[in-house]
């Protein structure tokens, strides 16, 4: 099932940041915010801006909320990419049951620790051979001093920024044209 989403709530930095609202199944409802029934993780960042980092289920007890209704349906839960297809195959059950098998199969996981969405990030996985190029967009990016950029660069894989994918993107671009290999990580 798609979900769709639309956000409007304030991060703390002056931005407007965008609350978590869902469709289910066709049906308007305000959603809990995506964190794993399983182990708590928060994929928010990566749901939000990706439509991607795990997926909203239903079991065989869900119930679709009240026109107007916010919360979770009942029998509804999110799962991380780690634990979406163990969970899938349980949602000819209960959820309550379909959790108990998952929480035995995988462990206990303490509860998630609710705070604001993090922002996806900017990671420098490596430099390539063009190595002048990537320290000068390391440099200009970061505001880091040549000696800090450098040491960067050299101690292995490295987050650069963190921010929202448009205001990634042109790094991204600069940075592999330069030959660096980067990647787009949601903490
Ligand atoms: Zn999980």
């Amino acid at each position: 099932m798609r979900l769709t989403a639309t956000f409007r709530a304030n991060d703390g930095k002056g931005r407007v940041r965008l609350a978590y609202w869902g469709t289910i199944a066709g049906q308007g409802a305000g959603m809990t915010p995506p964190y794993c029934a399983v182990c708590g993780k928060d994929f928010r960042g990566e749901y939000f801006h990706t439509g991607k980092g795990g997926d909203l289920l239903r079991f065989r007890d869900y119930a679709p909320l009240a026109d107007g209704a916010v919360g979770m349906p009942r029998g509804a839960a999110w799962f991380c990419r780690m634990h979406l297809e163990d969970a899938r195959t349980l949602d000819a059950q209960p959820l309550g049951e379909a959790i108990e098998v998952l929480r035995r199969r995988f462990g206990g996981f303490p509860p998630p620790a609710i705070g604001p969405m993090p922002d996806p990030e900017l990671w420098v996985v490596c430099a390539g051979s063009n190595l002048a190029a990537v320290l000068r967009l390391v440099r200009s990016s970061s505001g880091w001093t040549p000696a800090q950029a450098r040491e960067r660069l050299m101690a292995g894989p490295f987050c650069l920024a963190s921010g929202w994918p448009c205001e990634l993107a042109p790094w991204v671009e600069l940075l592999r044209q330069a030959g660096a290999s980067v990647e787009i990580r949601y903490p």
